[in-house]
């Protein structure tokens, strides 16, 4: 079974001002989808020709494990999106960011620092750790915190081509615009 570029939630002007369709239709319509298609050309033949992409992220290395991750962490990362929803945590997950990281508004503040000094490409993830404990790592590349035994929640891509159109080498302005189309109830439903 061929893997499939899947649907985005919302328009491909949804999100705008923050970011534009002409980004959405790069980074959605050509970089994600280059991704699926080097994943179906790469697998043939190999020992994860008929495996999950779970699995691909997991176990596999090189070439296989840079597109199949790619494809993993752009779903992730463009379904923690909406044009409308809840710009902050609820429930649990809230009280428990508050006890790690003081408030809400140091949580952002710690994550945004934490994704803009990533040094090249890669992506910022906001995780529960094997301990239980909510943590923000970096990954370069096609990095991806399951390798890890981590559960991601959210995940910021930096690289360029997320964010050159709208924002050129404002890296740290992209990255302050996200938390306004953040869908925390999207989030919420990745720690249930
Ligand atoms: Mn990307």
């Amino acid at each position: 079974m061929p893997f499939v570029l899947p649907r985005l939630p919302y328009a491909a002007n949804a999100l705008e001002p923050y970011i534009s369709r002409a980004t959405i239709d790069f980074h959605y319509g050509k970089h994600h989808q280059a991704y699926v298609n080097n994943l179906n050309n790469l697998v043939p033949s190999t020992r994860f020709e008929n495996a999950s992409l779970e699995q691909i992220v997991m176990e596999a290395e090189g070439p296989v494990f840079n597109n199949g991750a790619q494809v993993w962490n752009h779903t992730f990362y463009f379904n923690g999106f909406s044009p409308s929803g809840r710009r902050e945590p609820s429930g649990k997950l809230a009280e428990m960011i508050d006890r790690k990281y003081g408030s809400f508004g140091n949580f952002k503040a710690e994550f945004t620092k934490s994704a803009t000094s990533i040094f090249g490409s890669g992506w910022a993830w906001f995780v529960i750790g094997k301990d239980g404990e909510p943590g923000i790592l970096q990954e370069s590349n096609a990095g991806n915190p399951l390798r890890s035994g981590n559960i991601p929640l959210l995940t910021f891509d930096v690289w360029e081509h997320a964010y050159y159109l709208d924002y050129q080498n404002n890296r740290a302005g992209y990255l302050q615009n996200l938390w306004n189309i953040i869908d925390w109830d999207a989030i919420g439903e990745r720690f249930k």
